[in-house]
């Protein structure tokens, strides 16, 4: 069986062999086993159950909510000489007819459906009819409520284990943390389903996390270092994306917009000028990506705070999947966390989801925060052990410095106290710096023992005090408020002298070609 499915390999798909686990999984599935498999993008998912799917009996059955990747993915086969086709609500009643008879007449040997579709009493008694070699479910992470890409449909499809217990099902995913990945094996009763988990490490991208201070000026700096060359840049809004893209097409950059709401044909066409071209800079909202397969994406910039570490490493995980070097950069300021809490908080989902998404939050501040290894970081979140020390991130390649916070944090929660608990950064910074702004003056609080007392700190050193007093759960956002600190109960021994602190110390921003280009 082995000799069969290396043949096909090399025979059908042209790869000369195996990668990771492929091979124990198409093994595994081919011979009739329920398989979970979790491999980070650019893994080689797809081979796990189309190369079964040739080496069984019957045509193999792949749930896929993603409708242009179906057709991406169908097209490719199709070149391959596998017979292959999709079902999904783009085809008019002819087409669908055809397939739907071809898959009767077991003439295909894989089948792309959507899984409103497959839901359908009309597909389910056809699939009573014909041979099923396999069902594959493609991105399994949307069965998970608490995921970014939830699909209720995907709660149904134990209908297929119940309907066909003989058809071995193959669950694929990339993007899985521990709980979720539970959560899969439960939702979609595979908890007896062998697991295959690869190493979700990609050692060819470097990470870095900067503070943000001006974006756009900052992500330029960054783009200088990356002249030439294809990446994407992710951006927290519709708006925000129309706004990077014309700063950086003003810069003289080769960049295009991307988001849900631009019209299909200019956002079509945007997509191709990046598959195609090369040096494209795509600007993006996280519409952008899903099953975007261009190898040589060389860095992913977040110019914004991403939602969470799963989203985050999805997104970053685009970058490098040829093997060559390849960056993640990121730029968060305090004003993203509030902007986004804000958001979640004042959002309709039900209690309990923001509290998920509160946390997802935190565990990405936590992540933009730490001074150790961020890959060690990531991993450490995908339940990976990691040594640390990769010697491929910003914090192993220039070991952050710290220093004794201890004064300017108790400087900074007593004025967070004096002024009452109502105000944010922004204002808290000018008491201290001693500014006699309309607002210092309105509130009177030139008058407090506070004003004035951190001239020793200048506005960016500030900012990032504040900013990892919220990391450290010292000050929280009041959402009643917009922006506004307030203490927590940890804030006290601080307040109080009691708890020392270190901080990581908020580097100057590096000489770039653009400073010394004199601009
Ligand atoms: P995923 O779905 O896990 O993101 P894909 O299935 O799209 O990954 O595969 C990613 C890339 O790797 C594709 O270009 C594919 O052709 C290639 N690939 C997959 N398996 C192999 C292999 N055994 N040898 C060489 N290339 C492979
Ligand atoms: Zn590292």
């Amino acid at each position: 069986m082995t000799d069969r499915a290396l043949d096909l390999l090399r025979r059908v798909f042209g790869h000369p062999d195996f990668r990771g686990p492929q091979r124990a999984i198409v093994e595994h599935v081919a011979a009739g086993g329920d398989a979970l498999v979790l491999m980070p993008t650019g893994g080689g998912k797809s081979l796990c159950y189309q190369l079964p799917a040739l080496l069984r009996d019957g045509c193999g059955v792949v749930v896929s909510p993603l409708i242009a990747l179906m057709q991406d993915q169908v097209e490719a086969l199709r070149q391959l000489g596998v017979r292959a086709a999709f079902l999904n609500s783009t085809l008019d009643a002819q087409t669908a007819f055809d397939t739907e008879r071809a898959v009767l007449a077991s003439e295909l040997d894989l089948l792309y459906v959507a899984p409103e579709r497959l839901l359908t009493a009309r597909f389910l008694s056809l699939l009573d009819r014909a041979r099923v070699a396999l069902f594959a479910i493609d991105e399994a992470h949307c069965v998970s409520q608490w995921g970014h890409d939830f699909r209720p449909e995907y709660r149904q499809l134990t209908v297929l284990h119940e309907r066909w217990p003989d058809v071995p099902r193959i669950a694929l995913t990339a993007t899985a943390d521990g709980p979720t990945r539970e959560e899969i094996a439960e939702r979609l009763g595979l908890t007896e389903a062998r697991r295959f988990v690869s190493s979700f490490d990609r050692p060819n991208i470097r990470y870095r996390v900067v503070p943000k201070h001006n974006g756009v000026r900052q992500l330029l700096d960054f783009l200088d270092e990356h002249r030439g060359e294809s990446g994407i840049v992710y951006a927290f809004s519709r708006r925000r994306v129309e706004e990077v893209a014309a700063a950086l097409v003003e810069a003289g950059l080769d960049a295009v917009p991307y988001h849900a709401g631009m019209d299909a044909a200019t956002r079509a066409a945007n997509q191709r000028r990046f598959l195609q071209d090369d040096g494209v800079v795509v600007v993006a909202t996280i519409a952008f990506g899903m099953g975007i397969d261009k190898p040589d994406v060389r860095f992913v910039a977040h110019i914004d705070l991403p939602k969470s570490v799963e989203g985050y490493y999805q997104e970053t995980g685009r970058a490098g999947r040829d093997g060559g070097p390849a960056e993640a950069w990121l730029c968060f300021g305090l004003g993203d966390m509030v902007g986004l809490r804000q958001l979640i908080v004042q959002g309709e989902a039900p209690e309990e989801r923001k509290r998920v998404e509160l946390q997802k939050l935190d565990a990405l501040l936590g992540y933009c925060e730490t001074t150790a290894c961020r890959r060690q970081a990531l991993l450490h979140f995908f339940g990976e052990p990691h040594p640390g020390g990769c010697g491929n991130c910003d914090n192993c390649l220039e070991p952050p410095q710290t220093w004794d916070a201890t004064e300017a944090a108790r400087k900074a929660l007593s004025c967070v106290y004096r002024t009452g608990q109502r105000f944010g950064v922004g204002h808290l910074i000018d008491v201290l710096r001693g500014e006699r702004t309309g607002k210092v003056q309105q509130f009177g609080h030139e008058a407090l023992s506070t004003f004035g007392i951190g001239t020793d700190l200048d506005l960016r050193q500030w900012r990032g005090v504040f900013r990892q007093l919220v990391a450290l759960g010292l000050l929280d956002v009041d959402h009643e408020r917009y922006g506004a600190l307030r203490l927590t109960a940890a804030a006290a021994p601080v307040l109080r002298g009691e708890r020392p602190l270190r901080l990581r110390a908020e580097l100057r921003r590096p000489r770039t070609r653009r400073d010394r280009a004199g601009h």
